[in-house]
């Protein structure tokens, strides 16, 4: 089973150009079994992985997942000399993350999505890393690009690769180096290297538009073994010609289109940046 998994992720780590050994990773982790398998995965392959959390304020679900990955950071992570960054929403942010979704008029999620991918890039960026990994699988990405073909969000698919450049300063790289991967996979990994990890899914994510595609996927893969595979791996496939171009077409993208946010400077196509919207927002309606 390890040496299956492993040799995935090497796998997509050649095939999509994702890092090498010299380069300097980051992982986003959350405590949930898709992430911490990927920080075992890298460290066991010999990259140099350390990770970030970000506490979002959730009560007893943020509590257990911090417990969790700050377990396996000491147990397993400390032993080849990576570190762990937390970043607590409610000290860094001044509330959790209901509390300023509710301030600043916007959907949980939203918010979240938001704060997540400032608060990581801003990580990566300070403190040199040279790129940043997400734990997201095959069921993740093939639920996306449903959600994304249904919708037909053109935006969006062009993004939809496991490797996405840093385009210009001020923006990580971003891989997903476990996109050949089925959840069923990596919670089997979790199991056997005995990773312990939180099982319950964030409260926030009842009712989410991703679990609906996951389950009619699901149905599919029962009737149609390696339907989810054919699905993702053959969209990536097709927008693949050749990935240097796709990675040099977003790269142009963002160039001409991004500049730096006028409060605090990471890339935004509008003066400033939707984090800092969004904090300004909840400033606002503390005050009143
Ligand atoms: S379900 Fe929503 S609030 Fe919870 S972690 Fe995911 S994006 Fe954040
Ligand atoms: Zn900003």
């Amino acid at each position: 089973m390890n040496n299956f998994v492993h040799d995935q992720v090497l796998k997509a780590i050649r095939s999509q150009d994702m890092f090498s050994k010299n380069d300097r990773l980051l992982i986003a982790v959350s405590g949930g079994k898709d992430s911490l398998a990927l920080w075992d995965i890298l460290l066991k392959l010999g990259y140099r992985a350390d990770a970030l959390y970000v506490n979002l304020g959730i009560g007893g679900y943020s509590e257990s997942s911090q417990e969790k990955v700050v377990r396996f950071s000491e147990a397993v992570a400390a032993g080849y000399g990576a570190t762990l960054h937390i970043h607590t929403v409610e000290q860094a942010e001044g509330a959790g993350i209901r509390e300023l979704a509710m301030l600043a008029h916007r959907p949980t999620c939203s918010t979240c999505g938001t704060i997540k991918r400032y608060q990581f890039n801003h990580a990566a960026i300070r403190q040199g890393y040279d790129v940043m990994a997400t734990g997201h699988n095959l069921d993740d990405e093939a639920a996306r690009l449903l959600g994304n073909v249904l919708h037909w969000q053109n935006e969006y698919l062009e993004k939809q690769g496991p490797s996405l450049p840093a385009s210009l300063d001020g923006f990580a790289k971003k891989v997903k180096p476990l996109y050949r991967l089925t959840e069923r996979e990596l919670a089997a990994y979790c199991v056997l290297n005995r990773i312990d990890y939180v099982v319950e899914e964030c409260p926030m994510a009842k009712g989410a538009r991703t679990l609906l595609y996951k389950e009619v996927l699901n149905r599919l893969e029962t009737e149609s073994p390696g339907t989810k595979q054919m699905f993702y791996w053959g969209f990536l496939e097709k927008s693949r010609t050749p990935a240097t171009s796709t990675s040099t077409t977003i790269a142009e993208n963002d160039r001409s289109t991004l500049h730096p946010c006028s409060l605090c400077g990471q890339p935004t196509t509008a003066e400033t940046c939707s984090y800092c919207k969004l904090m300004a927002r909840a400033k606002a309606s503390t005050a009143r």
